[in-house]
């Protein structure tokens, strides 16, 4: 038997619809603002992706393209402006910073209200107090892609291999907002397959090609690979890429999302969706100028 295949695509087709139609009803065509530093190919060829997908779903936005030189204090000004400017609904700044700019310092001055990425620690404070956050993407995705193909998580036990801010914490939270039982691994774990195997939801963003072997895998779980690790060049020059998770565990797994085209795509339309998500909360918390004059009583 070979385990059903979750793709991404139809899941992220899915989240860009939503997000075009619920951008169509705003009084004002949110933006998305993406600092980028430098000329890293990587970093060039995923801000040109997000620009391509807001232009799809009828965002406007502007990418800030900036020497490599840029100084720190020069970004926290931008920064700064653009929290200040009420066109500007979604601002992120592209990682990784060159050497000698504290990235830390950075994403912690983009405003909250308009943090995307879902990195600052307000956001993080908001996802874990079960508060209205703008959740990071890669997480987020994850659990619309589980909703898409309508894998039930309330009561499911689930683990995940791999404790970063932006992948494993903030989805032990939302999936423990979802009624998950969550145990998160790392790499001081010990008796790792003992404890995946486990798991009815099996979660890998380890950053470690192949690693989660069928051994690891209970019979009928459903297994999320996140990771995405550069493993070779094909003859034609393009990157091979690799999964965390074994290929042979599409014998023993239920379902299983392929490495590329899993939850790669997720993560760039839950971008889309947070932008109009922060446009939505920013729009309806505008006041005409003259009431916001008034003082309150
Ligand atoms: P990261 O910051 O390097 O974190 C990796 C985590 O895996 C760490 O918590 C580490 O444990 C744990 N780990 C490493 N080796 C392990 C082992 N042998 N056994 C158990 N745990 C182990 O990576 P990340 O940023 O979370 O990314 C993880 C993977 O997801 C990468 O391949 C990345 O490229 C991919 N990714 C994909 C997307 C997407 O859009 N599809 C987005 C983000 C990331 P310690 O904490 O103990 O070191």
């Amino acid at each position: 038997m070979s385990a059903a295949l979750l793709a991404g695509p139809p899941a992220a087709g899915a989240l860009l619809d939503e997000a075009r139609t619920r951008a169509a009803q705003l009084p004002r065509r949110p933006e998305l603002h993406v600092i980028r530093l430098g000329e890293d190919p990587a970093s060039v060829s995923y801000v040109a992706l997000k620009e391509k997908k807001a232009l799809e779903v009828g965002l406007g936005g502007v990418v800030h393209a900036l020497p490599e030189t840029t100084t720190q204090a020069e970004l926290l000004t931008l920064i700064e402006r653009l929290n200040a400017d009420p066109a500007v609904s979604g601002l992120l700044v592209q990682l990784p910073l060159p050497t000698g700019i504290d990235s830390s310092r950075v994403l912690n001055a983009v405003s909250p209200d308009k943090d995307v990425d879902g990195f600052h620690p307000v956001n993080v404070g908001r996802l874990w107090t079960g508060a209205p956050a703008l959740p990071p993407c890669t997480p987020a995705g994850v659990i619309r892609l589980l909703d898409f193909y309508g894998v039930p998580l309330s009561g499911q036990r689930a683990v995940i291999v791999g404790r970063s801010n932006i992948v494993g914490k903030p989805l032990a939270a939302l999936l423990l907002a979802r009624d998950a039982t969550v145990t998160i691994a790392h790499s001081r774990t010990r008796e790792l397959a003992a404890l995946t195997r486990q798991a009815d939801v099996l979660i890998a963003a380890a950053g470690r090609p192949h690693f989660i072997t069928p051994e690891m895998v209970r019979p009928g779980a459903v297994v999320v690979d996140v990771g995405i690790s550069r493993v070779g060049t094909s003859a034609a020059g393009r990157a091979r890429l690799a999964g965390d998770v074994h290929p042979d565990v599409a014998q023993v797994a239920d379902a299983l999302t392929p490495v590329p085209g899993g939850v790669g795509p997720m993560t760039v339309a839950q971008l889309m969706l947070n932008t109009v998500l922060a446009a939505e909360r920013l729009q309806a918390g505008e006041v005409p100028q003259e009431l916001a004059d008034v003082p309150l009583p």
